[in-house]
Formats: structure tokens, sequence, C-alpha cells
């Protein structure tokens, strides 16, 4: 039995989770971001209020794991920096491992989502990429069961790859990453500049170029396909890069589902290195499945992957 907890600016949610990562019992409590002390005692108590609720005792838990936003140490086991959080290299394993005999992995949200998809759509082997594509574009790379940290431990920038040299600019203050180019609101950005039939919607949100394509409006076609495409380059580099075994593409945008995936994988099965030579496995390019619980399912499949 697991128990992986979602540490967000507003509130701190727990849930036991079993192998399959289904959510058996849960647990939350309202966030107090001023200290990092506090923060962890709040952790402390969210996961103990899942335990009372599924009537589990903590000595059934093998593994706690924590995910916030910002910078963990998971070597030391402290939340060094959030943004909203003032961590300050709050020791959180400590915290735990003080009250009960557990193993425990904290970890960025990108990675605990990277972890759940890797357990629940991956079936836990091989190599894995995520790709989440949302306000920006994020995600982890799982090679051989473990996730690849870098020197620094902050691999996995995956939108701060340069697709477009000297292009639009990028929230990192760079030019032509792609991020800029294959996030959600790159997507919203091409819209706007786009004009015609978007102009006259009264909101343009990650849906709407897919919305009108659906409808057959013709610049929403040409939007959608474009901005499509210049994910699939993405995602194709990845997979000449790392060909990994299975590929999960995540943020709400996944919902899209064939609509996107489709045209995606023709990409890549038209342009990928290995195109066209017979009898190879192909990279699996999947939607994520784990919706609102991938930060508490991430999290409790932190151990899996560290
Ligand atoms: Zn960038």
């Amino acid at each position: 039995m697991y128990v992986g907890i979602d540490v967000g600016g507003t509130a701190i949610k727990a849930g036991v989770v079993d192998e399959n990562g289904s959510i058996i019992a849960r647990g939350s409590v309202d966030s107090q971001p001023g200290s990092g002390a506090e923060m962890v005692r709040l952790m402390y108590v969210a996961m103990c209020h899942a335990l009372d609720r599924g009537m589990i005792s903590r000595d059934r838990v093998t593994a706690v794991g924590i995910g916030s936003s910002g910078l963990c140490d998971n070597e030391k086991g402290t939340m060094v920096y959030s943004p909203n959080i003032a961590y300050d290299n709050t020791p959180v394993r400590e915290y735990f491992t003080e009250r009960m005999d557990v193993r425990v992995d904290l970890d960025n949200d990108a990675n605990c989502a990277a972890a759940g998809e890797y357990v629940v759509a991956g079936e836990g082997r091989g190599s894995f990429v995520f790709v989440t594509l949302g306000t920006g574009v994020g995600g982890g790379i799982i090679i051989d069961g473990k996730l690849l940290r870098g020197v620094n431990g902050g691999a996995g920038e995956l939108g701060h790859t340069t697709v477009y040299p000297g292009g639009r600019l990028c929230g990192c203050g760079r030019r032509g990453c792609w991020e800029a180019y294959a996030s959600v609101s790159g997507l919203i950005n091409d819209a706007r500049e786009r004009g015609g039939w978007f102009a006259a919607q009264s909101e343009i949100t990650g849906r709407t170029p897919f919305e009108g394509a659906a409808a057959g409006i013709p610049e929403a076609v040409e939007v959608r396909d474009r901005w499509i495409e210049n994910v699939a380059m993405g995602v194709c580099n990845l997979v000449n890069v790392f060909q990994p075994d299975r590929l999960v593409i995540g943020g709400a945008i996944s919902k899209e589902g064939e609509n996107l995936l489709a045209p995606i994988r023709k990409f890549v099965s038209e342009n990928a290195y290995t195109r066209g030579i017979p009898g190879l496995k192909r990279t699996e390019i999947t939607a994520a499945r784990l919706g609102n619980d991938a930060g508490i399912v991430g999290a409790a499949f932190l151990h899996k992957i560290h």
C-alpha cells in the first residue's frame, strides 16, 4: 500500500493508492503556504486523514511519495523551493520517518505525473517519455525504470529545446523554444495571430481551434493542424533521441484523443529516423490516463522511478 501526497497552494491532498493506481481512501487539508515546517506537518495530517478514512493502519504503508511544485531534493529528503511556499530546505523525509517506518520520496509535479503514467500506462517497464502540454511544455524521461535527472537534477526540460532559431519569444527568455509553439498558450497565440473566425470568438481557449476545426471552419483547421505539426515535430525529436517503448502525452488538451494523437503518430511514422525500415518495434504514443488524480497517484509511485 502506498500513500501519495499532492501539495498545492490551497490544499494538500493525500490518497492511499494500491498497486494498480486506484485510490482507496482520500484525505485533504487546507494549505498554509507561509511556513515550510507547518506545511510538512499538514502533509502528515493529510496522510493520517486518508489512512483513518480507509481504516488502514500506518504499518501497512510501504512507501510515501510527496509531489510539490518547485524544487525538491530527493537525495536529502528536503523541499528546497517553491514559488508560493516558503520551503527553504525544509526536512520532509525526516518528519515522516521519525513517526513511521517507511520509504519517503519527493519530487516535482511533472516527475510525479511521469511516474504515475509510467506505472499505469507503461506498466512500469522499459523506457518512457512523458510530455505534458499546458501553459508550458514539460515532462519526464524514464530510462529502464530510472528517472533521468541530469547533472543538476533538472533534466527533462523538454519544452526548452529550440525548434525555430530566432522564432517566437519563450517564457524562459530565449527565442524559438518548442514550448513557445507546442504549449496550449502557443496554440492560443496561433489562433489570435490568425484572426478571421477567431477574432469573432468571445474567448479563445485551447479547445477553440479543435471545436472550430470539427465544425469545418477553415482558419481553425489551419491553426489546429499547424499546431499539431509543431507538437509532432518535437515528439519525433524525442522518439529519435530516446526511442522509448512508450511516449505519453498529458495535459488537458490530451482529452482531444485521436484528433490529436492520430496525426502525431502519422508524422512520427513518416519522419522518425527509423521510418520505412520494416519489422522494427514502434514507440507507442498514447494519451495520459490519470487526469485529476495524477498528482496523488504519481506521488505514490515515485518510489518506482527513484
Ligand atoms: Zn524556453
